[in-house]
Order: C-alpha cells, then sequence, then structure tokens
C-alpha cells in the first residue's frame, strides 16, 4: 500500500484511509477529487474525472468544499 503523508492510498482512490484510523472525506472541486482528513488538516489530490458527480454540483459546492480544507495542508 502506497502512502502520502498521513494517508493510505489503496488501489482506488475510493480506498483512501488515513494511517491514524481517522474518518475522511471524498469532495469535489471542479472535476477533481480529494480527500481530507479534518483530524490532521490535510489533503491530497486523487485524480479527476474518475466519478461523474462533480457533473451534478456546481460552482457554490465546489467554493464551500474548497473553503473547508482552508489552512489545512495540501500534501502532494
Ligand atoms: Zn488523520
Amino acid at each position: 500500500m502506497k502512502a502520502l503523508g498521513n494517508f493510505d492510498i489503496g488501489d482506488c482512490f475510493a480506498d483512501v484511509r488515513c494511517r491514524f484510523g481517522h474518518k475522511t472525506r471524498l469532495f469535489n472541486i471542479d472535476r477533481g477529487h480529494y480527500v481530507a482528513c479534518d483530524e490532521c488538516r490535510n489533503y491530497i489530490f486523487v485524480g479527476s474525472n474518475l466519478m461523474s458527480g462533480w457533473r451534478q454540483e456546481n460552482r457554490d459546492i465546489w467554493q464551500s468544499n474548497y473553503d473547508s480544507v482552508k489552512g489545512y495542508k495540501f500534501i502532494r
């Protein structure tokens, strides 16, 4: 299993877990998918356009998702 910061990356972006057992949260900003850990206050990019859900979202949702990780560390 690959690791990125505190995240364990599984075979699929849906398998991303925090190594500390925290609950993670998957969200979109435009067509990009991200996973955040609110306990560790960081997030990673997991891919783009892998799920079609972003098409049902809008700029307001993406803005609030972006705001939800403001001040978090982006791990790349
Ligand atoms: Zn965590």
